[in-house]
């Protein structure tokens, strides 16, 4: 179930009017997981309140760009419509946005889906769920965020429970392999087998989480296993220009074994199906920069 939740919240749904996806529903999850660690709140009993606000400002400050604006209420409402989480007022539910005010005023509480709240129950998987919000959303300011938490400490990624890496590694890989449809970037092979969607292809971290922490899908492409395989060896490469480049170290051998890979250099990068997501150039370089000379 902590997986059905983890896709939900990799796929929240935000706006993107002003240039970059704003950063209000994320932010709430974190407010309302910390209320949740401190006894504040529960998951099916999160209290519109001044614990809330003030989680929610203290957070927000520390991700808004542009002109963000900490407007609390409209996440509180709007994430209702990503099937996560309802508000119920003293007089029933909410069917409108209302101002802070009138939340206050008619003692607004959301409530996680019910499927979910026994999920959220523990906090072991409440730090899982923290953590991925940090990598999906916020890998950027995710020791900056962490240092504003309050009650919970970061873990040492060496410290790192094996379930917890093991939940971490499952949603990267179901975000990634979706966004580029189960087709490798370098050759496009696309194998996927029913009922379970079985598939060939792996997320493969660009930058290694162990080094960067981050799980952003940016991060990530859809490789097969050769061309995971290759790239984890420094024989190929995927650039910041786009396209895929082989090791010189390849070049110089020219049997028949390498031409599959020889003939990649050059090509592009098979391009995710939503442009939001195509590797960041920073991760991209990283790759290149190891390319085996
Ligand atoms: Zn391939």
């Amino acid at each position: 179930m902590i997986d059905s939740l983890l896709e939900v919240i990799y796929g929240l749904n935000r706006d993107r009017s002003s240039g970059h996806e704003k950063p209000h529903k994320p932010v709430l999850l974190l407010a309302a997981l910390e209320l949740i660690d401190k006894g504040l709140a529960s998951p099916g009993n999160v209290p519109f309140g001044d614990d809330l606000r003030e989680a929610f400002g203290r957070f927000f400050a520390v991700v808004r760009q542009g002109n963000d604006k900490p407007t609390i209420e409209n996440p509180f409402y709007y994430l209702q419509s990503d099937g996560l989480w309802s508000v119920r007022t003293a007089q029933g539910s909410l069917m409108a946005p209302l101002g802070v005010n009138q939340l206050l005023e008619v003692q607004a509480v959301g409530s996680f889906d019910e499927r979910y709240q026994p999920v959220l129950e523990s906090e072991f998987n409440r730090e899982c769920i923290r953590e991925s919000v940090l990598s999906r959303f916020f890998p950027k300011q995710r020791d900056a965020l962490r240092a504003v938490m309050q009650y919970r400490v970061a873990p040492k990624v060496a410290e790192e429970p094996v379930e917890y890496r093991v939940q971490r590694d499952s949603a990267f890989r179901k975000v990634v392999v979706d966004i580029y449809d189960y087709q490798c970037v370098a050759c496009g092979m696309r194998i996927r087998l029913p009922p379970d969607g079985l598939t060939f292809v792996d997320a493969a971290h660009l930058i290694p989480f162990s080094e960067s922490h981050n799980d952003h899908p940016s991060n990530g492409i859809a490789l097969c296993k050769n061309h995971h395989w290759a790239m984890d060896r420094n024989l190929i490469a995927p650039g910041d220009d786009g396209r895929w480049h082989v090791s010189p170290l390849l070049k110089q051998q020219r049997s028949t074994g390498e031409a599959a890979l020889l003939g990649l250099d050059g090509q592009e990068l098979l391009p995710p199906h939503d442009a939001k997501f195509f590797p960041a150039a920073d991760s991209l370089r990283w790759r290149l920069e190891r390319l085996a000379k």
